[in-house]
């Protein structure tokens, strides 16, 4: 049994292994954002951190759930289970405007202090790699594999231009469509071709026209990828990318079904055929409520001021979603930037780089590590985490 005595003094003996590896997690974040790999390709970036992980006494395991850059890192045994989670992915273009090496950094670095701060610890310290998270879905993946089962707690963080603790994400799939026509020359024989161009269009103007009928928060949007060839040519194939996004899984699949039914009768009205390919759907996030609280506890201990989302702000969708369906979860966001400075910008690139970012490297891998802590040193959170995942989930967390 811990008291809470001993909590605090863990907690003290965290921030000073944070303190000690300062230097060495700007160096971290700093070859992350100077490498930027994309989704699945990061190969760099899993080396870099699993090194360092097996450097400090965790047993690694690469290329778990079949993905290549992939990673489960653990130290201890026994329960309870708490995973850090890296992201580490970048963007094409623009590098890592989203930040990601700052979210490894945290991850890892928190999973360093804590196994340095406790080293006889009874419990189980994770930390999970998880490639891909910029369309790839590897949590997604991940999760179909059984990576997260059987963690009391799984905790990750991510940059932005606010701190916030707790904010929701929608449901989305995504769908690739293509329309198969027939073509024909577009002024002398129109009324031979099948415009397959005309049934894309078709599927836009469905969606707009029902749009009112949506649900508050439902984002059904789309580009045209291939839209024919020449002006003069009635196209005989077309295709689109789409997304459809919910903010409750039940009414996303309701959604779902309206798409595709959209998409059939834009192919009956025109005579195309069509090809509906949907791709790897992304859960909606929910974050285990009291593991919140112990963050922003946490938060309000280290001086970090946070507010609450406003109810009318546009949300995306992410691949934790599906580790937060699964078992107690958290996902806050750390102001990294001047307010306004959005995600997937450059202006956002550069504060992953700045000295501003380099410094809350600290200050993140503590909040995080000193949640982890609570998990681990304090018997009646495990419970507590369980029977609020059971309320917001109205099930048991995975085993
Ligand atoms: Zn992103
Ligand atoms: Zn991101």
């Amino acid at each position: 049994m811990v008291n809470d005595d001993q909590v605090a003094e863990a907690k003290a003996r965290i921030a000073a292994e944070v303190g000690r590896l300062h230097s060495r997690f700007i160096d971290m974040s700093h070859q992350l954002h100077g490498n930027p790999e994309l989704a699945f390709e990061e190969y760099k970036a899993a080396e870099l951190l699993t090194h360092e992980l097996e450097e400090q006494g965790f047993d690694v395991q690469r290329g778990v759930a079949g993905l290549d850059t992939a990673f489960v890192a653990t130290y201890g045994s026994g329960e309870p289970v708490v995973a850090l989670l890296a992201e580490f992915d970048a963007l094409p273009k623009i590098g890592h405007a989203c930040g990601h090496n700052l979210i490894a950094t945290w991850g890892v670095g928190a999973g360093i202090a804590l196994r340095r701060a406790l080293p006889d610890i009874r419990g189980t310290i994770k930390v999970i790699g998880t490639p891909g998270e910029e369309g790839g879905g590897g949590k997604v993946i991940m999760a179909k594999e059984g990576i997260f089962a059987g963690l009391d707690a799984a905790i990750m963080m991510h940059p932005r231009d606010v701190t916030y603790l707790d904010r929701g994400s929608l449901a989305v799939t995504p769908y690739e469509i293509e329309f198969f026509g027939k073509s024909a020359h577009a002024s002398s024989a129109p009324e031979k071709g099948i415009n397959a161009l005309d049934a894309l269009l078709q599927v836009f103007f469905s969606v707009n026209a029902l749009r009112q009928a949506f649900r508050p928060h439902t984002r059904i949007h789309g580009v045209i990828t291939n839209g024919g060839d020449a002006a003069n040519v009635i196209p005989d194939y077309t295709s689109g990318s789409f997304l459809v996004r919910a903010n409750d899984q039940a009414y996303l699949e309701e959604l779902n079904q309206r798409f595709v039914d959209i998409v059939n009768a834009a192919a009956l009205a025109t005579g195309a055929t069509v090809k509906i390919t949907e791709g790897l759907s992304y859960k909606q996030r929910v974050c285990n409520t009291r593991l919140v609280e112990l963050f922003g506890e946490n938060l309000d201990a280290l001086g970090v001021p946070h507010e609450v989302p406003a109810q009318d702000v546009g949300v995306g969708s992410s691949d934790i979603g599906d580790v937060s369906q699964l078992v107690p979860t958290i996902h806050p966001y750390l102001q990294i930037c001047e307010r306004g400075i959005g995600g997937h910008t450059p202006e956002f690139e550069q504060a992953a780089g700045s000295a501003r970012a380099d410094d809350l490297t600290a200050t993140g891998a503590t909040a995080l590590a000193w949640t982890a802590a609570d998990v681990l040193l304090r018997p009646d959170v495990r419970q507590e985490l369980r029977e609020t995942f059971r309320e917001q989930l109205g099930r048991d967390p995975q085993r």
